[in-house]
């Protein structure tokens, strides 16, 4: 397997993809470089880390023709690590078409001894009307059908084929596009042009693509290309992109924009540089300022890289500790356009499936949008499997004891009630019988204390519908809930039919009142 996974959170994967010059550790950021006209040293690219890099196969055709295919890409752009090359598919989004057949860009890659080789695609980008997408899709599928049976004929099998998956807006597209690639064997899958959406913030729309790329394709890698910017990296790596190139350090750079964890500034807006990266320590924002354009762009390049390393480092530690949707959560705060991304989260199951089903650490709940993170919405559905032929309850807010069996609360209430069904509950989690109260995140998870308001129906459906669904398969003649601020806003707005239904209000000493 030239893919290995050793970590997952949501579907963020710390993994390894092996290339004929060498491994590349994902989630991987893969810089865009340029094969004629590069201002950073590839040497520094790979001092900070960056084990691969992606270039222009139609730039590289153009300008070195024969040289290229005799010395080898790593050769021409001076690395020696693994090598992405991009077909020149950007180039037909940016200049409408380019003159060349697709097995001929295809073998010149092959030629050039390209690690990662894509073939020639049709973007569809973003805002073209279905039938033109359509005709995109189908002319990069033809494309690739060409590229694949030139690449089988010629028994290369060492380079990794990355499938061009296009459709952009139009899902539909973007499955059929992905399951023909599939099929047709390719072994990693691309995103293509998003570049678009991207500069536009339109990151829902692109959780949207992602997420329907991966529902079709789960294991295979797959790559997003153009995602460069601090604040999309973790949104895409949550959402299952293990590897993703850009050339935004550069012409952020060149823009004269500084990145940070949370997005850009112009630099002559600042007044401090908070970053630590050597750039930022040694010189003052007034120095940075006003050093000479070629230098300042170059020197803002190198931040740049820094902070787009730093930002891949914490995602895959954030993976490595399952901590990726809190992280997620964090930067969603940043931009209002990502936090209406991150809320889309909710309705992609497939983020289950590769989050672990027991972490080290206890998960966090802060807030509503917290009730829909995997691990409580798999085990809500466990929970709600539970039956019992007892037919009297007594619910209980969950303590904090956990689990609850081992509080003092439940050692009274099973004395008290020794006939009834004693039953936990919590906002995120939903219902918790006290003989399932141990399992994994319902006696490991961090409820924030916030009073909650009164509309904790409205915010809380996974818990409306967990108490609704737990009451009526199961056939209680009696019901006693001992009601705290958020029960009994819950109850306020429900309506729940018991011949006997006593609810009471939570304080100090309650049970011992009952
Ligand atoms: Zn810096």
């Amino acid at each position: 397997m030239f893919f290995e996974v050793r970590y997952s959170d949501l579907a963020g994967r710390i993994g390894k993809i092996k290339t004929p010059s060498g491994t590349i550790e994902t989630p991987a950021f893969i810089p865009v470089v340029h094969p004629v006209s590069q201002s950073v040293d590839v040497e520094f690219l790979k001092k900070l880390g960056f084990e691969a890099v992606i270039t222009n196969a139609y730039i590289t055709l153009k300008q070195y023709g024969d040289i290229a295919r005799e010395k080898g890409i790593h050769e021409i752009i001076n690395f020696d690590g693994p090598i992405m090359t991009d077909s020149g598919g950007y180039q037909v989004l940016e200049y409408g078409t380019i003159d060349l057949e697709p097995s001929f860009i295809a073998q010149f890659e092959k030629d050039i001894e390209s690690d990662i080789c894509v073939p020639l695609d049709k973007p569809t980008g973003y805002g073209l009307s279905y039938e033109v997408a359509e005709r995109y899709v189908d002319e990069t599928i033809r494309n690739s059908k060409e590229t694949l049976d030139l690449i089988k004929s010629n028994n290369n099998t060492n380079s990794i084929w990355v499938g061009p998956v296009q459709g952009a807006e139009h899902l539909d597209l973007v499955k059929k596009s992905a399951g023909l690639l599939d099929d047709m064997g390719y072994e990693m899958m691309a995103l293509g042009s998003p570049v678009q959406l991207l500069v536009s913030y339109q990151f829902a729309i692109l959780a949207n693509i992602i997420a329907t790329l991966k529902s079709t394709i789960m294991s295979k890698p797959i790559h997003l290309f153009g995602a460069g910017h601090p604040l999309t990296i973790p949104l895409a790596v949550a959402l299952g992109c293990d590897t993703f190139d850009s050339a935004s350090y550069i012409l952020y750079a060149r823009d004269n924009r500084y990145m940070h964890p949370n997005g850009t500034s112009k630099l002559d807006n600042l007044t401090y540089l908070a970053c630590q990266c050597p750039t930022c320590i040694s010189m003052t924002a007034k120095e940075f300022i006003s050093l000479k354009d070629d230098e300042r762009t170059v020197e803002l390049a190198k931040h740049n890289l820094y902070v787009l390393r730093s930002e891949v480092l914490s995602v895959r530690q954030a993976i490595m500790e399952g901590r990726l949707w809190d992280y997620v959560a964090q930067k969603a705060r940043a931009h209002p356009k990502l936090m209406e991304a991150f809320k889309l989260f909710k309705n992609y199951k497939y983020l289950e499936d590769a989050t672990p089903l027991y972490k080290k650490k206890a998960i966090f709940f802060m807030e509503s949008i917290d009730q829909y993170r995997p691990e409580a919405s798999r085990i809500r559905r466990i929970l709600s499997t539970f039956r019992t032929d007892k037919k009297k309850i007594v619910l209980f807010p969950d303590t904090e004891v956990s689990p609850f069996y081992c509080s003092q609360e439940y050692f009274k209430l099973s004395k008290k009630f020794s006939d009834y069904q004693i039953c936990a509950y919590n906002p995120f989690i939903g219902m918790i019988p006290i003989e399932i109260s141990d399992i994994y995140p319902v006696a490991h998870n961090v409820i924030s204390k916030k009073k909650f308001n009164c509309n904790s129906s409205k915010d809380y459906p996974t818990f409306v519908s967990s108490l609704q669904e737990f009451l009526s398969c199961n056939f209680f003649d009696e019901i006693l809930i001992v009601a705290d601020d958020f029960m009994q806003g819950i109850i306020q707005d429900i309506q729940i039919t018991s011949k006997n239904l006593k609810v009471i209000e939570n304080s100090n000493g309650v049970i011992d009142q009952l």
